[in-house]
């Protein structure tokens, strides 16, 4: 697929850079396409939200990233770089190595991410000390100054508690403490700040933004929210039925946007949609993995659909401020 790679300027310095990504579950029946030609870059300290519903593939690309896809799931073609590295045809002990050193994670739920067992500061100094060369003492202080940075109050005494002596906001935050111990150039937030009170939420995201402003770190935001995106990211990438449908700075795809899908999406946001006049309705659902229709996978839903969609499949080309797969940017949808 032809990308201008306009609106993933920092490819060439990227410091994830993901092109033509095809990931399958082999089936009897031949191999299920989960992820179709996706290409996207962050850099240094750049927040790329990917948004899409639930099914959308948002989570498997990011599993991918880590070396994390769980099986039958495999990478069919395509090439992922770390800072210019390739990373996807590594074996599962060289990824496992990358993972927690030069990638973080964070995930929706941080009791899955913490031993209940153990003190978090225990937990802090073991993964620094399993990515880092440093001694007991300076691994002590890192994790000290860790705590503090992610916002723990008192971090000399709350380095001596356990998991569930800590509020579930809290406790994001020593995810995202643990997330950091390696010094990651990257980081992949899937869904954060789901399992958190709104007030929090917005802490949450601040403090991942202020991050990757200080420290350089690039993420990718999954969510499927898309007023989470609006306040955090840089750019954004919307996935839809395995794909991305459009790609572009923030403040385009959220205020202008040129897919019907996007447009859709934007009804989570209840104030701007207000003011934008849209609807907030997609009617329908995301279809299954090995539904997929044909041409344009969105058309059972758009209310844009014409012949052409029905029959061949748009690629992401150049909307005027995003790239967007959709006919209407390429001569009209009845052609
Ligand atoms: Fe809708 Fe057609 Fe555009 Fe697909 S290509 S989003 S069906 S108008």
């Amino acid at each position: 697929m032809a990308i201008d790679r306009t609106f993933a300027a920092t490819a060439n310095h990227a410091v994830l850079d993901v092109k033509d990504l095809r990931i399958e579950f082999p089936g009897r029946q031949g191999a299920l396409v989960a992820i179709e030609g996706v290409s996207f870059a962050i850099g240094k300290g750049e927040i790329l939200g990917v948004v899409g519903e639930s099914g959308a593939g948002k989570s498997l690309t990011g599993s991918a990233l880590i070396g994390l896809l769980q099986a039958p799931g495999r990478i069919a073609a395509g090439t992922i770089h770390l800072s210019g590295e390739r990373i996807d045809n590594l074996s599962q002990q060289e990824q496992r190595r990358i993972r927690g050193k030069r990638i973080g994670a964070i995930f929706q739920d941080p009791l899955t991410s913490l031993d209940p067992l153990f003190t978090v500061g225990r937990q802090l100094t073991e993964t620094i000390r399993t990515h880092l060369p440093v001694s007991a003492g300076e691994a002590h202080a890192k994790a000290i100054h860790l705590l503090k940075e992610v916002g723990i109050a008192d971090p000399e005494n709350r380095f001596n508690q356990y998991p569930h002596q800590f509020s579930g906001g809290m406790r994001q935050r020593i995810v995202i403490a643990l997330a950091l111990a390696g010094e990651p150039e990257l980081i992949i937030a899937d869904e954060p700040t789901t399992a958190l009170d709104v007030s929090i939420q917005a802490q949450i995201i601040g403090l991942l933004k202020r991050l990757a402003k200080t420290r350089g770190t690039a993420i990718m935001l999954v969510t499927h929210d898309m007023g989470v995106i609006a306040e955090i990211a840089d750019r954004v990438a919307v996935m839809y039925a395995g794909r991305v449908v459009e790609i572009g700075p923030v403040e385009e795809v959220v205020r202008r946007a040129r897919h019907p899908y996007t447009a859709g999406l934007m009804g989570s946001i209840p104030s701007l949609n207000r003011r934008l006049g849209r609807l907030a309705q997609i009617d329908g659902s995301m279809p299954r993995l090995g539904n997929w229709p044909s041409g344009c996978p969105f058309h059972p839903r758009c209310p844009n659909a014409g012949p052409r969609c029905t029959e061949s499949t748009p690629a992401l080309t150049d909307a005027g401020g995003t790239l967007a797969a959709c006919f209407l940017h390429q001569g009209g949808t009845d052609l």
